[in-house]
């Protein structure tokens, strides 16, 4: 079997690699075994320094990671450059903070000592998704190799150049060989490798089916395992908000790496009082949007990633227009080379809210009319997901109202949701479970262990 980098903004392939036999898998999983005692011996200050280094490499070679990212999957060089150095953001936040997080924790209890010590598991499998192909793998990478761990990393099969890329930065920081290794399997391989038991746990960031696979197999081998699935974010916006600065995030929150985020704004839910005078200047903002080479320094929006994920954006855009929505502006596929896709905005009855709760992996908005916040909140809650939600207001009970009541593992008040490594990041309902970043993050592949002693 060959796995193909393609470029969707071409239709061009860049390279095509053969994926790896049994017996290299094999092979790796005996390294990375190999790799964990080296790692679990090491110190702290010997991963932080290796972890600085990654960093280092990162920030000055940004340029070069951003080319593979954007040749890959279509982002934009500007947001894939953003992103090469987040990616040394988190490396550096984990070097400086993970001795610290994971310090003993002395617990006074009738024991002369006795404390929570944390400790690492060994091998980490990690199913990675193509729409930030360095961010997701590194959010992961950097705690786990801080607390000791290894890392084995099956990435989509539409990014092997940058699931390479990330194994040589680890490598060239120093960390022992195999301690991060790039598998390049299919994902039919996945089922193996997670029976095996030197692997002793599981990550998985993508699709719910592909979660829900992943935890039944891992479940059965009572494997600890962390899920980061799909999202369907609300954006409700209240009368007391900023109305500009509302629309302004709106626009990006929706079409932000060409609107292939879990943690995208899909739904917005719009108080009834300034709903014309919000859609109005939503849909002028999606128009505004540059759509193009997503190389050129003044593109808004490349392509979508692969051929079949814009058949399925527009298949759902199809859904929505079937069961009653409007289009207001764009979503629709645009003819020619390149897998591009038109932003758009759809509007939606807002009494069969119900109706619309798929997740839109593409640049296309869903738009409501509420009558109130209790029915903002009620639509923001009307889907399997749970992941990211946003409200606009200035009324400080509103804000209150929607934070305890939204269904979602964050609530961002008069902000774009995102990820920031100081806090904990995951979803709740079909988003998935268990975090990642902050603290929460390095402490989910641990073992935490009581020591008492009398
Ligand atoms: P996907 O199809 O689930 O793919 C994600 C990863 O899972 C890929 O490495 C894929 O490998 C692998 N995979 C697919 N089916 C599998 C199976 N049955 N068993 C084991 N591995 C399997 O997801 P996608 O469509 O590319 O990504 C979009 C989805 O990811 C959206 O729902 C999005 O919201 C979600 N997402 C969530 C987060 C989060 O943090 N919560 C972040 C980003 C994306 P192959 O490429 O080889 O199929």
């Amino acid at each position: 079997m060959s796995i193909l980098s393609v470029n969707p903004a071409t239709e061009k392939t860049l390279q095509e690699f053969d994926a790896l036999s049994d017996r290299e898998i094999e092979q790796k999983l005996h390294d990375s075994v190999d790799a964990f005692a080296r790692q679990k011996s090491s110190s702290f200050d010997e991963r932080k320094s290796f972890m600085h280094k990654a960093a280092d490499l990162l920030d000055a070679e940004s340029g070069e990671w951003a080319a593979i990212m954007t040749a890959e999957m279509g982002k934009t060089l500007r947001s894939a450059k953003a992103e090469a150095e987040k990616c040394a953001w988190v490396c550096r936040f984990y070097a400086d903070h993970a001795e610290e997080f994971l310090a003993d924790e002395t617990v006074a209890t009738e024991a002369t000592n006795s404390f929570k010590r944390y400790l690492p598991l060994g091998p980490v499998l990690a199913v990675m998704p193509w729409n930030f192909p360095f961010w997701q793998v590194f959010r992961f990478a950097a705690p786990a190799l801080m607390a000791g761990n290894t890392g084995l990393l099956k990435h989509a099969s539409n990014v092997p150049q940058s699931a390479l890329g990330i194994e040589e930065i680890f490598r060239r920081a120093g960390f022992p060989h195999a301690a991060f290794q790039t598998l390049l399997i299919g994902s039919d391989k996945v089922e193996p490798i997670l029976r095996d038991h030197r692997v002793r746990a599981a990550t998985l960031t993508g699709s719910g089916q592909a979660g829900a696979s992943v935890a039944a197999i891992a479940g059965k081998q009572i494997k600890k395992t962390v899920l980061e699935l799909g999202g369907s974010d609300p954006f409700i916006v209240m009368p007391s908000a900023d109305l500009e600065k509302a629309v302004k995030v709106a626009v990006t929150a929706r079409t932000q790496n060409n609107g292939q985020s879990c943690i995208a704004a899909k739904r917005f839910i719009v108080h009834r009082d300034v709903f014309g005078e919000f859609r109005d200047a939503f849909v002028a903002g999606f128009e505004a949007l540059k759509i193009g080479d997503p190389t050129a320094d003044d593109t808004d929006i490349g392509p979508l990633a692969t051929a079949d994920g814009r058949e399925d954006c527009d298949q759902l855009v199809k859904k929505v227009l079937d069961a009653g929505g409007q289009r207001l502006t764009g979503a629709e596929i645009i003819e020619g080379t390149g897998y591009f896709y038109r932003p758009g905005i759809l509007e939606v009855p807002a009494d069969d809210a119900e109706k619309f709760d798929d997740e839109i992996f593409g640049p296309v908005s869903m738009l409501f009319e509420a009558r109130n916040l209790e029915q903002a909140v009620h639509i923001g809650n009307a889907t399997p997901f749970g992941l990211g939600s946003t409200i606009f207001t200035n009324d400080a009970a509103e804000r209150e109202y929607a934070c305890n009541e939204l269904e979602a593992g964050a609530t961002f008040v008069n902000a774009m949701v995102a990820s920031h490594p100081k806090l904990p990041f995951g979803g709740v309902k079909a988003s998935g479970y268990g975090r990642e970043l902050s603290t929460e993050g390095i402490r989910e592949f641990t073992n935490i262990k009581t020591i008492f002693v009398k």
